[in-house]
């Protein structure tokens, strides 16, 4: 069987962009991506931080745009799931329901996914009002009315960063209490434009051409009540795709897997992490793609170490 120089898994910012360094550097990567191709940005509307973009450009062109600059250099884009690895192997061996690959590197990244809700009206109302991702999508919220949901460090941040546009944020926690460190909730708390809810969750989102309305519960003493606002940000925590990896990478608690210092190198040799996949602090695609050139970079140099 053919064994590749080099197989990506996942085609995000993180994975096209070591498609794009794999192939200039003539590794010939095969890039499997999984049967949704382009990761979070399919679910924004308009990148506004992509540098080089000054008019903004749509998530979805963008992941076409790297798609087709990967596939120029030779990369061959396979689109196919992942469902079994074997690292411990030599060559290392990466299945898919089809097919079965052998590699000496694996460029891992298969980034993570922003929980949701699961409410009514959450999923239709997606890029008109609800999002996962203040830092993306904050800024058209100007002199509006949002909605933070969770407790945690990330809400609090996205919370505060919303400060800067919207007029008035609503944060619900579902508890009495934050999970956010103490500096973090002193930052939000201090802030006039931020008011908390407690014991509060929301039960549906309001709205057709885009969100009108949060429905809310509290859960103490079951009292229903409605609050109008224009923005709804879903704050709850991310989730690694990381699933296949168990056994085969050392994995953190949170199951994001885990680099040796200063590299992209994971547990496994030949092995290489990009993008959200290894990230629960920046998640940006501009560092997703950072990341992505510097694993291509690590696989090409242990590549010629071999040699
Ligand atoms: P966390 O898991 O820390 O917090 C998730 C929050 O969402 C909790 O308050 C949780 O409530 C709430 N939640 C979960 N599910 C639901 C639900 N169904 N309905 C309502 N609320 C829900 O995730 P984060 O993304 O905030 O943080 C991830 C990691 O990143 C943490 O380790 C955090 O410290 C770190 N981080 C650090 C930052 C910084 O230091 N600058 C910035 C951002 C993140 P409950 O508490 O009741 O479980």
């Amino acid at each position: 069987m053919n064994t590749h120089k080099t197989i990506i898994i996942g085609a995000g910012p993180a994975g096209y962009t070591a498609a794009i360094y794999a192939a200039r550097a003539d590794l010939q990567p095969v890039l499997i991506a999984g049967r949704e191709p382009g990761g979070q940005l399919m679910t924004t509307s308009e990148v506004e931080n992509w540098p080089g973009d000054p008019d903004g450009v749509y998530g979805s062109e963008l992941m076409d745009r790297m798609r087709k600059q990967a596939e120029k250099f030779g990369t061959k884009v396979v689109l196919d799931e992942v469902v079994e690895v074997d690292f411990s192997v030599n060559p290392l061996v990466v299945k898919t329901a089809n097919e079965e690959y052998h590699a000496q590197s694996v460029i891992v990244a298969t980034g993570a996914s922003a929980m949701w809700l699961g409410i009514p009206g959450e999923a239709d109302l997606k890029g008109k009002g609800v999002s996962a991702c203040a830092t993306c999508d904050g800024f058209f919220f100007r002199d509006k009315k949002v909605v933070v949901v969770g407790g945690g460090d990330s809400a609090l941040e996205e919370a505060t960063f919303l400060t800067k546009f919207a007029s008035e944020i609503t944060i619900l926690v579902r508890r009495d209490e934050f999970r956010a460190s103490a500096a973090m909730q002193k930052r939000a708390l201090n802030n006039p434009k931020i008011k908390v809810m407690w014991h509060s969750s929301p039960t549906a989102l309001v709205g057709t051409e885009k969100l009108e309305a949060v429905k809310i519960i509290n859960n103490e003493n079951g009292e229903e009540s409605e609050i109008m606002a224009d923005g709804f940000f879903a704050s709850i925590g991310h989730k690694p795709n990381t699933d296949i990896f168990a056994g085969q990478l050392e994995l953190d608690q949170k199951g994001y897997i885990v680099c040796k210092p200063d590299s992209t190198a994971t547990s496994a040799a030949g092995v290489f992490v990009s993008g959200d996949v290894a990230d629960p602090w920046y998640r940006q695609a501009i560092t997703a793609a950072g990341t992505g050139c510097q694993a291509a970079l690590e696989a090409e140099r242990f590549l010629s170490a071999k040699e």
